[in-house]
């Protein structure tokens, strides 16, 4: 039966189908924008556009992109009014936030029951690909902040969704007025305590939880899987998690690396190490890759800037919006499981990751995939700073700052030397630092590997 907001077997339905899906639903968003929105309708009135003329994905093609700087201006201008839509399509079931922003001021994302719903029959539909079980007891390793961020909020609705049990870590800061998060060792023990099978958090995290579960001796040997949401974790940094998964005697060795971002719900996922990233619900969502700045859309195979529209979501909503990432999609068959979903490049990339130092243009997420695959190395961040900081024509001075393990050689600092070279032609300068001082769990979200010091010019 064919259903008219998704497909049965809807990742291995025919990319035919799949299009004439999409070309129905997001008609259907546009003409919801143009009445709703108050951005894409001032946008599109601006541009001459009406409903009529976006009929396809590919007639979308004539909307401008949009992109983080123009959410951030005015994050309420992309939530839909609520007047005239069917009541259980405004009302709101939560708010969260993104970060990252630069002014440090969180962005609100609105979530209606409509987009519960549609994000827990998601979930509830995909869990083929993404491999979690409903006998499965999962870990909650998202830090708990002073606002509801999207992985920590949103996690428990996908195991609800698959009928799993979820227990919290509570590690991170919140600076409320109650004491309320727990510490990295606190996190260890929860995990040992309810035998958790799947460890679920931001890969720099999860691995700092196993490195000191090993310290601690704690036993983690129910653990089948780890799931890995918000930083990209590289083919290395995932034969380091195997590796202590191992060591830690852990009943299976599964890494999930997930691809997805706040402003997107849904999520996208390799079936094998380097497939590329399935699109879990193209349904609900529609990935094209653009060109920087033409804002056409650029063939399979070809890199550009990632961009995603929303096809069935009511609270806020994004169309052609980019997120900041560098890749390619590739809409053909998987050859390695058979699925039709399309997906995006495995080695899709955040354009912060490409900078000029010394004025010479610098790939550092190749060197973040070495130093990631360096023995005994607990913690490293690369960072980007000038000789003379009042001189904005200073020279660069590029460090890296690493946290040796306790097992590590004397050598390790000019092991990182060596590898720098090699791979970036330039000379870098060691800093030994402890591993709290690059990433420490309890303050930060996430570790921040790249550190441009430097005065904007
Ligand atoms: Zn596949």
């Amino acid at each position: 039966m064919i259903q008219n907001f998704t497909l049965p077997d809807l990742l291995r339905v025919s990319p035919a189908a799949l299009r004439n899906l999409q070309n129905r639903l997001i008609s259907q968003q546009v003409a919801l924008c143009y009445e709703h929105s108050p951005y894409y309708s001032a946008l599109m009135r601006r541009e001459g556009i009406e409903p009529r003329h976006i009929q396809s994905v590919d007639d979308l093609e004539i909307l401008p992109p949009s992109s983080k700087y123009d959410f951030l201006a005015d994050p309420e201008a992309f939530r839909l009014r609520p007047e005239g839509l069917p009541l259980h399509e405004g009302l709101l079931t939560k708010v969260i936030y993104t970060t990252g922003t630069t002014t440090g001021r969180p962005a609100p994302i609105y979530v209606t029951s409509h987009d519960q719903a549609a994000y827990t029959f998601g979930f509830q539909e995909r869990q083929d690909l993404i491999g979690l079980k409903s006998t499965d007891r999962v870990c909650n390793l998202f830090p708990l902040t002073s606002f509801p961020l999207g992985a920590y909020s949103r996690a428990v609705d996908e195991i609800a969704a698959v009928g799993a049990t979820i227990m919290y870590a509570h590690t991170g800061r919140s600076d409320v007025m109650f004491p309320i998060n727990r510490s990295l060792d606190s996190a260890v023990e929860t995990i040992a305590r309810h035998r958790a099978t799947v460890l679920w958090g931001v890969a720099g995290f999860v691995r700092r939880v196993m490195i000191r579960a090993i310290e601690m001796g704690a036993d983690f040997t129910a653990l089948r899987m780890i799931m890995t949401t918000g930083e990209a974790s590289s083919p290395a940094m995932r034969e380091d998690f195997r590796q202590r998964m191992r060591q830690l005697g852990a009943a299976d060795t599964l890494v999930v690396n997930r691809y997805g971002s706040t402003e997107q719900g849904g999520t996208m996922i390799e079936c094998c190490e380097g497939s590329g990233f399935h699109s879990g619900f193209p349904d609900q969502l529609f990935h094209e890759i653009i060109n920087e700045d033409t804002g056409k859309r650029l063939p399979d195979g070809e890199q550009g800037m990632l961009a995603f529209s929303h096809l069935n979501r009511r609270g806020t909503v994004f169309l052609r919006y980019k997120v900041g990432d560098l890749g390619s999609m590739d809409h053909s068959v998987c050859p390695h499981c058979g699925r039709s979903a399309p997906r995006l490049s495995s080695n899709t990339m955040r354009t912060g990751d490409v900078i000029k130092i010394r004025g010479v243009l610098v790939n550092l997420g190749n060197l973040k995939g070495e130093l990631d695959k360096m023995p005994h190395l607990d913690e490293y961040q690369i960072v980007i700073a000038s000789e003379d900081p009042a001189d904005p024509f200073s020279m660069d001075r590029f460090i890296i700052r690493i946290a040796p393990g306790q097992a590590a050689h004397h050598d390790l600092a000019e092991r990182v030397v060596a590898e720098v070279r090699a791979l970036t032609n330039m000379r870098a300068e060691v800093e030994i630092v402890d591993r709290s001082e690059i990433y420490d769990p309890i303050t930060m979200a996430k570790p921040r590997r790249i550190v441009d010091q430097r005065q904007t010019r």
